[in-house]
C-alpha cells in the first residue's frame, strides 16, 4: 500500500512538472477591430478553439516599448522603467531611443524581472524570436535563445527559426517562446488604420498564424501549445490639421519634450504651478496632468524621468513641442497611437487557444498587465512579488484545473 502511495505521489509530481508550449506573438499596432473586416480565417479559427476578448486594453503609454516589456514583466512603465519610446535619464541626460542598439541593449534602463529569467531560474527553456527588453547585454537577463532585432526579416523565416527550435533535443527545447511582428503599425502609421495597406497586413499576419498553426501540427505539437496573440496598443487617425502648438503658450525656459500624443513638460522648480494653471486655463485638445493626477489616472507618473507636468492630446491629436520643419511635415505620419488607453482605438486583440484555454469563449476587455500572471500560471513558474499584473483579473479564461 505505502509503495502505491509513494507511487502514485510519484506520478502526480511527473504530471504537475508537464509543462505545456506557450508561443506568445505580439501583431504591433492590430487594432481590436481588425478581426471584425472579415479577413482573418486563421484567427477566426483559433477563437473558435479558444479564448477571445472584445479588447485588449493597453498600458500608458499607448506605445510600443512601454507595452511589450509589461507584457513579459506584469509591471507598469513606471516600475519597469521603459516609459516611452524615447526618453531621458534625468541625472545623466542619456536618452533611451528605440532605435539606439547600445541603449536597447543596455541593461541599466530595465526594472523588473521578464518571463525568460523567470524561467531561467525555474529550470525551464525560453527563446524570444524578436521582443524589446530580449537582447541585453546581461546574461542572467537573456532568454535562453533568442534573435538579434532585423526589421525586415522575412516573417515565414521567423516562424521557420520557431519550429526549429520546437525540433531540438527535449532537454533543450524551449516551453516559452515569444514572437513579435511590425506589419499593422509600419502600415498604419504610413497610410492609417482603414487603409487597403493595412487590410493587407491584416492579411499576411493572419496567413502567418497559418503557416506557425500548419507547422506544429506537423510537428504533433499542437495539442501541447498554448498560443497567445496580442498587440501592444492600436491605431488611429491624425492629421496635420490636428496640431497643437505647445511651444506658443509658454514661456521660452520651459522645455518640452517629445512631440506626440503626449508632450513632457518640464518648467523650472520654484514655476511648476505658475505653468501648470497657464496651460489649464489654455487647455483646448489636451488635458494637462501634474504627476500624481496622472498617476491616478493612468498608473503613470511616479517613475523619476516623468516631469512635473505631462500634456495628454484628445484622439486624433498631435502636441508639438517645437514648429514643425517643412520636412517633418511631408514625413507627417497618418496613423498614431499613444492616447489614453481608455480610448477604443488604443486597444488591441487577445486571442489564446491551446491546452491551458477555455474553448469558444468570448470576454469582455482584458488587460495588457494581466497577459504575464497568466504566462505564468500556465507554465508553472511562480511569479515575482509585487508585481502589478493580476491572475484574478484573467483567470477565467482558464480551464479549471
Ligand atoms: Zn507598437
Amino acid at each position: 500500500m505505502r509503495l502505491l502511495i509513494i507511487l502514485f505521489t510519484c506520478l502526480q509530481i511527473s504530471f504537475s512538472q508537464e509543462v505545456n508550449y506557450t508561443i506568445l506573438i505580439s501583431f504591433d499596432g492590430f487594432r481590436w477591430d481588425y478581426l471584425n473586416r472579415g479577413i482573418t480565417p486563421n484567427l477566426d479559427k483559433l477563437k473558435a478553439n479558444g479564448v477571445s476578448a472584445e479588447s485588449l486594453v493597453p498600458v500608458f503609454p499607448t506605445k510600443t516599448f512601454p507595452n511589450h516589456y509589461t507584457m513579459v514583466t506584469g509591471l507598469y512603465p513606471d516600475n519597469h522603467g521603459i516609459i516611452l519610446n524615447e526618453f531621458r535619464d534625468i541625472k545623466t541626460n542619456e536618452i533611451y531611443r528605440i532605435w539606439d542598439t547600445n541603449q536597447v541593449t543596455n541593461p541599466k534602463w530595465y526594472k523588473g524581472e521578464t518571463i525568460w529569467e523567470i524561467a531561467k531560474k525555474q529550470n525551464i527553456i525560453s527563446a524570444s524570436y524578436f521582443w524589446p527588453g530580449s537582447e541585453l547585454k546581461d546574461i542572467t537577463r537573456q532568454p535562453n535563445y533568442f534573435e538579434k532585432y532585423e526589421h525586415t526579416r522575412p516573417y515565414e523565416r521567423r516562424v521557420e527559426g520557431v519550429l526549429n527550435w520546437l525540433q531540438l533535443p527535449i532537454e533543450r527545447r524551449p516551453k516559452i517562446i515569444t514572437m513579435y511582428f511590425d506589419a499593422t503599425d509600419s502600415k498604419g502609421h504610413r497610410y492609417g488604420p482603414n487603409s487597403k495597406e493595412v487590410n493587407d497586413a491584416i492579411s499576411k499576419l493572419d496567413s502567418i498564424v497559418g503557416s506557425l498553426v500548419e507547422g506544429l501540427e506537423k510537428l504533433n505539437l499542437l495539442s501541447k501549445t498554448n498560443l497567445i496573440i496580442t498587440a501592444d496598443h492600436g491605431m488611429t487617425e491624425v492629421s496635420k490639421n490636428r496640431i497643437e502648438k505647445i511651444y506658443n503658450l509658454v514661456d521660452k525656459d520651459v522645455m518640452l519634450e517629445w512631440s506626440e500624443a503626449f508632450l513632457f513638460v518640464w518648467p523650472k522648480s520654484d514655476k511648476v504651478d505658475e505653468v501648470y494653471s497657464l496651460l489649464k486655463s489654455k487647455e483646448s485638445h489636451f488635458t494637462t496632468f501634474k504627476r500624481d493626477e496622472i498617476f491616478m489616472k493612468y498608473n503613470f507618473g511616479k517613475n523619476e524621468f516623468i516631469p512635473p507636468i505631462v500634456l495628454v492630446a484628445d484622439l486624433g491629436w498631435i502636441l508639438a513641442a517645437k514648429e514643425p520643419t517643412e520636412k517633418e511635415l511631408e514625413r507627417f505620419l497618418i496613423g498614431n497611437h499613444g492616447f489614453k488607453n481608455n480610448e477604443k482605438d488604443m486597444h488591441g486583440i487577445f486571442v489564446a487557444s491551446g491546452p491551458s484555454f477555455k474553448k469558444n469563449f468570448q470576454t469582455k476587455i482584458l488587460r495588457t498587465i494581466d497577459i504575464f500572471s497568466v504566462l505564468c500560471k500556465i507554465s508553472n513558474l511562480n511569479p515575482p512579488k509585487n508585481i502589478d499584473s493580476d491572475i484574478k483579473k484573467i483567470e477565467h479564461i482558464l480551464i479549471e484545473n
